[in-house]
């Protein structure tokens, strides 16, 4: 792993730059006060928990949640240095199957699962 150019990735990572479906947006808005340890192992490698590469969200629940199924996260390096844990009851593992990823360097790429959040969509914005 690489810390100090995976930090670099997600601090050059615009908003922008990640999905703006409204599934994804949710998961962006609650991660971080839904899983606080989660994001806490995350930033110990170097990410940023609100940045996923993939989300991978189910269609919400009726009851007012939404399951993310493995919600993954780039890192760059070697696989060498990193431990799958457990934190939180969310396993932190590697993905064994991801879309492609835009980057020439070398890297891996981690998942989360479970994830169960709040389903709250944003009204759209009033102009
Ligand atoms: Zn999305």
């Amino acid at each position: 792993m690489d810390l100090k150019r995976t930090k670099a990735y997600y601090a050059a990572l615009e908003p922008d730059e990640l999905c703006p479906c409204a599934r994804c947006q949710n998961y962006m808005r609650q991660i971080r006060s839904a899983y606080p340890q989660v994001a806490k192992a995350l930033e110990a490698l170097g990410i940023s928990v609100e940045k996923p590469f993939e989300a991978m969200p189910l269609a919400p629940n009726g009851d007012g949640t939404i399951f993310y199924l493995g919600p993954q996260y780039l890192v760059l390096g070697s696989r060498e240095g990193f431990q799958a844990t457990q934190v939180s009851g969310v396993s932190i593992d590697f993905a064994d199957s991801h879309p492609p990823v835009p980057l020439e360097e070398e890297h891996f790429v981690i998942e989360l699962s479970l994830i169960r959040l709040p389903w709250r969509e944003e009204s759209p914005s009033v102009p």
